[in-house]
C-alpha cells in the first residue's frame, strides 16, 4: 500500500490548515521525499518553511509544480478553477491533482475542463478546525475522519488508477476515503456542515447585536450554550464566504426546510405546547449519540472540557 503512494515531489498549492496538515502527513508517514509549498503569500511561504512543513517554496504555480507527480490543490473553494485551469497547463504529464475543497460540483466542473494527460481527483477531508494558516495545521488532523472522494467522469484506465491512489493516499494518512457523487455530496454537506456554520455565524451576530444592549453578560454567561456556537463562527471568512457562493442551490434547500422547523418551534412556544416542544427535542437526541457510536465524537460530557460549566 505504501509503495503505490509513495511520490518524489509534492507541491501544495495554498500552506493553510488543511494544506499544511497534509503536508505534515504526507512526511511523518515517508510517502514523499520532497514537499513545495506554492502560495500567493510569501509570508506564509516563510513561515511554513520555518515550521519544517515544507522543503521549498514559490508564489509562481507554474514554477512551484515543474516536476511534481503530487499536486495538492487546498485553496479556498472559490480559487479551484483559476488554479485548475493553470494546472492544466503547468502540470506534469501523469501527474496527480486532489483538491480538498468543501463543496465537491465546482472541483469536478473544473476537472472535466481539464486535459487528459493530468489527472485531477475531486476530494474533501472531513476533517478541520476553526483556525488558518500553516501554524494551525497537524499531521494527525484526518485520522479516523471520511475522506469524500468525487471522480470526475472519465472512463479511461489512467484515471481510475489515479482514483485508486488518491484513495490510498488518504488511508495512508489514516482517513476513511468514500467515493461520493458531487451533488449528493454538496446537499449532504449543506446539512452536515454548512447550514451549521450559517446558524452559528448568524447567531453570534445577532447576539453581538443584542451585546451593546446587555453590556457584558453575553461573554460572561456564555458557557451556556453560546460558546460553543462562537467556536464554529470563529472560522475562517473568506473560505465560508466561497462555500456559500459554490454550494448556493444545496444551501437554499436545506435552509428553506430549516425555516420551516423553526418556525414550528416558534409556533409552539408561542402557544404554550410543551407536548410538541418535548417531542421534538426527544427526537433529535439520538442522533447525538448514534454520532458518538460512529467515533466521531467523545462521549465525554461537555465536550470532554475540564470544567463542568
Ligand atoms: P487556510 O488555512 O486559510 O489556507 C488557505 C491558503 O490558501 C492561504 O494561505 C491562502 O492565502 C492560500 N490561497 C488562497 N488563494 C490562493 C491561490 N489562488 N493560490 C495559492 N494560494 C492561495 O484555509 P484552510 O482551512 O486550509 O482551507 C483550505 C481548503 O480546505 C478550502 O477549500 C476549504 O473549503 C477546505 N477545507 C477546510 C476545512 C476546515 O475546517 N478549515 C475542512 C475541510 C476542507 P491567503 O491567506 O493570502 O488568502
Amino acid at each position: 500500500m505504501t509503495d503505490k503512494v509513495k511520490f518524489k515531489r509534492a507541491a501544495v498549492i495554498g500552506v493553510g490548515l488543511i494544506g499544511s496538515s497534509l503536508a505534515r502527513a504526507l512526511r511523518e508517514r515517508g510517502l514523499v521525499d520532497e514537499i513545495v509549498g506554492v502560495d500567493r503569500d510569501a509570508d506564509v511561504i516563510a513561515r511554513a518553511q520555518k515550521l519544517g512543513v515544507i522543503d521549498s517554496g514559490e508564489t509562481d504555480l507554474a514554477k512551484g509544480v515543474k516536476g511534481a507527480d503530487l499536486i495538492v490543490v487546498s485553496t479556498p473553494v472559490g480559487a479551484i478553477g483559476a488554479v485548475a485551469k493553470e494546472l492544466g497547463e503547468a502540470a506534469e504529464d501523469g501527474a496527480l491533482i486532489i483538491d480538498v475543497g468543501s463543496v465537491k460540483g465546482v472541483a469536478v466542473e473544473a476537472a472535466k475542463a481539464m486535459p487528459e494527460r493530468v489527472h485531477f481527483v475531486p476530494c474533501h477531508p472531513v476533517a478541520g478546525t476553526e483556525q488558518s494558516g500553516p501554524e494551525a495545521g497537524f499531521a494527525s488532523l484526518f485520522r479516523d475522519r471520511w475522506c469524500i472522494l468525487t471522480p470526475a467522469p472519465r472512463e479511461d484506465e489512467a484515471y481510475k488508477a489515479a482514483v485508486e491512489k488518491a484513495a490510498a493516499l488518504w488511508t495512508s494518512v489514516g482517513a476513511r476515503p468514500e467515493i461520493m457523487d458531487a451533488g449528493h455530496h454538496d446537499l449532504a454537506l449543506a446539512v452536515t456542515s454548512h447550514l451549521p456554520h450559517l446558524i452559528a455565524f448568524t447567531l453570534v451576530g445577532a447576539a453581538d447585536d443584542v451585546e451593546s444592549v446587555a453590556q457584558g453578560e453575553v461573554v460572561k454567561y456564555s458557557a451556556g450554550g453560546f460558546r460553543d456556537f462562537t467556536r464554529i463562527a470563529a472560522s475562517d471568512p473568506i473560505m465560508w464566504r466561497d462555500v456559500f457562493l459554490t454550494n448556493k442551490d444545496a444551501v437554499l434547500e436545506v435552509l428553506g426546510r430549516f425555516s420551516e422547523e423553526l418556525a414550528v418551534m416558534q409556533r409552539a412556544i408561542r402557544w404554550g405546547d410543551g407536548k410538541a416542544l418535548e417531542d421534538a427535542f426527544t427526537r433529535v437526541r439520538g442522533l447525538r449519540k448514534a454520532i458518538v457510536e460512529a467515533g466521531q465524537e467523545s462521549a465525554a460530557p461537555n465536550f470532554g472540557r475540564d470544567k463542568g460549566d
